[in-house]
């Protein structure tokens, strides 16, 4: 024997004797706080009474009182708590198999209840978003007061101009159109007397401002195409698939003006139908301010996000639908700063006007985070590009109209 081993021998045996360690295999088992927790005994007892005795004097005085073994679940329950089968009575000490377990598995059992209660949980949110999506289905189906009706089946993956996005619309052109105008039609009657007139300055106003962005779209769309061709020739990388507006020929546009101070904001529906609230004409001051705001709404129909959205309305639990519904409001943000530009509006003017738009509602990120998203210099320098081309175009023709 060497000299290490006899001094942990000679350490054994003086513990021994001090009694300081008992030579119970029982008692040696696990630490005392551990003891308590399992066994729901008393550490300072651990020594004297082994662990688990309280419970087994228990289970025996019921057998003795009732003259049967108590019912399975009570055995049950004093399985787990054991881990040991009670029917074997003195045969199985309670320390013996599961307890003996290293500090290591011990954690990981612990860590497992944990688990356990995570994978619970993510049970309940699964189930959660499938009661939201039968609901959704059931609401669009049975109680929507406008029915979602497709004549054709259509689910297409498109990309959005302007920002050569990929994205899936689940409904035809013309079903969207009919979409709007059963929407817009059922607006109209709910509030018939509160539309002004298009007579009045402020309806012509926003019919001026219209009437200019609306042929800016493919404009700016022909703008950026040749930018890519020609960025391409320079060795650049592919500019993608090229983004279609086909869907917006024949579109019946038309701009109200409604009374109603409170609102500072514009709708739109897939009909091409714009409504500007009077508080919106209130709040903005100059004509490119409005014109980011129109340009924003006819962005919206433009990249079929009416289509898109009737996805993430039908099958997107609530806090996913806000997200990309939100993901819509800035895309149409950024289009209508590009769409604005192109028709010759300043887009440095778009943030100001972000910025000026109340959060109406959840779907819209706040006006400052609009302005913030709007003034970043990727965006802002492909939109001032597209207006300074604009504008030296429109130049020589002012140039040779004030000269004649
Ligand atoms: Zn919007």
């Amino acid at each position: 024997m060497n000299k290490a081993a006899a001094f942990r021998l000679r350490l054994l045996r003086r513990s021994l004797f001090r009694g300081e360690i008992s030579s119970q295999p029982t008692a040696l088992a696990a630490p005392a706080p551990l003891l308590h927790r399992r066994h729901y005994t008393f550490p300072w007892r651990a020594a004297e009474e082994a662990p688990g005795t309280t419970q087994r004097r228990l289970f025996h005085g019921i057998i003795k009182q009732s003259g049967r073994p108590p019912a399975l679940a009570q055995a049950a329950l004093l399985h787990r708590h054991h881990h040991t089968t009670p029917w074997r009575g003195e045969l199985s000490s309670p320390t013996q198999g599961r307890l003996h377990r290293s500090s290591i598995k011990h954690y990981f059992s612990a860590s497992a209840r944990w688990v356990s209660s995570f994978w619970w949980w993510c049970k309940v949110a699964a189930a959660a978003a499938c009661v939201n999506v039968l609901y959704s289905v059931v609401y669009h189906t049975y109680l929507v007061r406008v029915p979602y009706t497709s004549r054709t089946p259509y689910f297409r993956l498109e990309t959005v101009p302007y920002t050569n996005r990929n994205h899936y619309v689940i409904r035809s052109p013309l079903d969207d159109r009919d979409y709007g105008e059963s929407c817009f039609s059922m607006f109209k009657r709910n509030y018939p007397s509160t539309f002004i007139s298009p007579l009045h300055p402020d309806s012509v106003r926003v019919n001026l401002i219209t009437a200019q962005l609306l042929p800016a779209v493919q404009r700016g769309l022909d703008i950026k195409k040749r930018h890519a061709i020609e960025s391409k020739k320079q060795g650049s990388r592919s500019c993608g698939s090229q983004p279609q507006i086909t869907h917006l020929d024949g579109l019946d546009w038309e701009v109200f003006v409604m009374k109603n101070d409170g609102h500072a904001c514009a709708v739109s529906w897939s009909n091409g139908k714009i409504l500007v609230f009077t508080g919106l004409l209130n709040r903005l001051e100059t004509d490119a301010e409005i014109a980011a705001v129109l340009a924003h709404e006819i962005a919206h129909l433009v990249a079929r996000h009416w289509s898109e959205l009737i996805i993430y309305k039908k099958w997107c639990p609530y806090p996913l639908k806000v997200y990309f519904v939100r993901r819509l409001e800035i895309e149409a943000d950024r289009m209508g700063m590009l769409i604005m530009a192109a028709a010759g509006f300043d887009p440095r003017i778009a943030p100001v006007a972000a910025e000026k738009l109340v959060g109406n509602d959840i779907y819209h990120p706040s006006g400052k985070k609009r302005a913030r998203l709007l003034s970043r210099a990727k965006v802002m320098d492909e939109a001032l590009e597209l207006y300074r081309e604009v504008m030296s175009a429109k130049a020589p023709e002012t140039h040779s109209a004030t000269g004649a």
